[in-house]
């Protein structure tokens, strides 16, 4: 391994974010600009290349001493190819080369997966994963994503869809997801989920709870609230958590039997609710594991928060020298 330094890149629908950091994983740099997506997104990779170029000048860094520039995007990413399509909050409706553009102005090799896995690597590498070659992350934000490492190796499938845990289906026939499919994952522990139960089990619910009372009330509830709620005691925030808890954790024991990682880290904004989530989760998963699994796949909580993006970004680089070396 050399001792050239990674650039990490997490481009996000709001804001890009961008790391210089040693191949050991430490952070040495940070900042950020504004992802602008206005007119199809043309200007977001030229704001990339302005950015990087102007903060390796500031730190007085020339193009060699960097190894590679990796990078998480949102969409569908061709790894060969280093192109990106499908990405709808970018305004990229087409396709775009990130690969060929960013190198041909930077001379850096570059690479690219897409955002879930990218947060996956950084969360195995530096985060809750321990550096283990068995990780599975999976993150519960306004949608459910995942990555999946496995003996080592980034999962991707035939098409790029492995490690969408998201749309693995734990109830036949209920909700509708986005991806036209229903009873999706996504559909019932995203933000947007708990939200949408919330909503349908006070119609049901026939007692007294705060929660109630709000929805009742038409106030806007957010997963935060529930969970807050429930915390406190509030008997029908309790039954939506037990409900998320029942369908995370059926999804993760499912994942579990499959690939048997040593962990199955959570991260994303739900997963702020922490042990009281985690604990809740926890019980579902040994219901529904096999002995072999429950006694050595660990859950945890990611660690890393905002800068899995970075680290897991920078990580494709060493990924990929890695694999050259075999
Ligand atoms: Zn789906």
């Amino acid at each position: 391994m050399t001792d050239k330094k990674l650039i990490g890149v997490d481009l996000g629908g709001t804001t890009t974010k961008f790391g210089i950091l040693t191949p050991q994983g430490e952070v040495q740099q940070r900042w950020s600009i504004e992802t602008d997506i206005l007119e199809d997104g043309s200007h977001i990779i030229p704001n990339i290349i302005d950015s990087i170029q102007h903060h390796l000048k500031l730190y007085d860094m020339p193009a060699d001493q960097f190894s590679g520039i990796g990078m998480g995007s949102p969409g569908s990413v061709d790894l060969a190819a280093g192109t990106v399509s499908g990405a709808f909050n970018l305004n990229w409706e087409g396709t775009v080369y990130p690969k060929r553009d960013i190198e041909a102005a930077t001379n850096i090799p570059f690479y690219i997966d897409n955002d879930a896995n990218v947060a996956a690597m950084g969360e195995r590498w530096q985060g809750a994963g321990d550096n283990d070659p068995n990780v599975t992350f999976v993150t519960l934000g306004t949608g459910v994503g995942g990555g999946i490492i496995a003996d080592g190796r980034l999962l991707h499938g035939v098409a790029g869809s492995a490690g969408e845990l998201g749309h693995i289906t734990v109830q036949p026939g209920g909700y509708l997801c986005t991806c036209g499919k229903r009873g999706c994952l996504e559909q019932y522990a995203s933000a947007t989920g708990v939200v949408h139960m919330a909503r349908d089990m006070a119609e049901e619910y026939a007692g007294d709870a705060k929660l109630k009372f709000m929805l009742d009330d038409g106030e806007d509830i957010t997963s935060k609230i529930v969970f807050d709620l429930a915390k406190e005691g509030d008997p029908l925030a309790l039954k939506v958590v037990d409900k998320v808890s029942f369908y995370l954790g059926l999804a993760l024991a499912n994942v579990g039997n499959m690939l048997n990682p040593k962990y199955i880290v959570i991260g994303g904004g739900v997963s702020a609710a922490g042990d009281f989530l985690l604990e809740r989760v926890q019980r579902n998963f040994e219901e529904n594991t096999f002995p072999n699994v429950r006694q050595t796949t660990s859950l945890r909580l990611a660690t890393l928060g905002n800068e899995a993006g970075i680290v897991g970004a920078a990580s494709l680089v060493l990924a990929d020298h890695a694999q050259t070396e075999e």
